[in-house]
């Protein structure tokens, strides 16, 4: 099994998830991961509020995993140090007749954070090439070109100063079973859970394959991909937090100078 999380951009061998263990916390146990997850999140607090200060470059951060992989919590847990001001999120649902009369990238660019902003796709546009290709809700060859356009599309983002950063959260079915459990087993938990999602459940060998094209296709230099070993709620949100924290720290956001002089102010009565 591997242990890594980040993948080798573009240009390597093709992704194989078996190659990935969902249940991969290296020597961390809860408690280590824990801490040192909420050390990061008091800098990434910091960074966020300088990158809002700056307003010149914005964060965008791709989610995406099979049900119940750990999407809503991770944003909770991840985010619940920083200032929603300057924080977007999105979920994608079906797309509606409006979003259908357009080309797959039209309601996803609307939903980039503008700069100054981290924004959080909770599903994306990958979608349109997981959902649509498992279903076969579009025909081959109009999924199979759609990779080439992501890549165009987040090349274009890049280039206007939005850094990407994607994560595939990888849970074991197994992990999903007993996820599921405890949605039917806690009745707080019951409007969690759709029959639908066990159909999904049913196409798990589909998606694999859909995800390990979406993890060789698109992972490139200026947006790569992250399979982060989920099984673990715990070293998810360390892995995602701390990717986050490096990303904004090479971004390297400045607070904009002041006004001069400002030590003369006299503030009037
Ligand atoms: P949830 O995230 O549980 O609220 O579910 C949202 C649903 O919307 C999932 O079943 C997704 O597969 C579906 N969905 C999101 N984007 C698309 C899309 N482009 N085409 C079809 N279904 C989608
Ligand atoms: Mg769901």
């Amino acid at each position: 099994m591997n242990t890594t999380q980040a993948l080798i951009p573009a240009g390597g061998m093709p992704v194989d998830l078996q190659m990935f263990d969902p249940d991969y916390h290296g020597d961390y146990g809860k408690k280590s991961a824990r801490a040192e997850e909420k050390a990061l999140e008091q800098r990434l607090a910091d960074l966020q509020e300088r990158l809002y200060a700056e307003s010149r470059q914005s964060l965008l951060i791709v989610l995406q995993a099979m049900d119940a992989g750990g999407k809503d919590s991770t944003i909770k847990k991840v985010f619940d140090s920083v200032n929603p001001q300057g924080v977007r999120v999105h979920s994608f649902k079906v797309p509606t007749a409006e979003e259908l009369a357009h080309d797959f990238l039209w309601r996803i660019h609307q939903r980039v954070p503008p700069r100054g902003y981290i924004g959080i796709f909770n599903r994306s546009h990958y979608e349109d090439v997981l959902v649509v290709r498992v279903n076969d809700l579009a025909p081959r060859a109009v999924w199979q070109a759609r990779y080439e356009h992501i890549n165009d599309f987040e090349r274009l983002l890049t280039d206007n100063g939005t850094r990407i950063l994607k994560f595939f959260l990888h849970i074991s079915k197994g992990e999903q079973k007993e996820r599921f459990r405890e949605r039917l087993d806690r009745p707080e938990k019951h409007w969690k859970f759709s029959r639908g999602d066990l159909s999904v459940r049913e196409q798990w060998d589909a998606y694999m394959q859909a995800y390990e094209d979406v993890l060789t296709c698109c992972n490139t230099h200026h947006a790569p991909w992250h399979i982060v070993p989920a099984n673990r709620k715990w070293y998810r949100d360390l892995v995602i937090t701390r990717a986050i924290v490096a990303a904004l720290e090479a971004m390297n956001p400045q607070f904009p100078s002041a006004e001069s002089n400002l030590e003369k102010v006299v503030i009037p009565d």
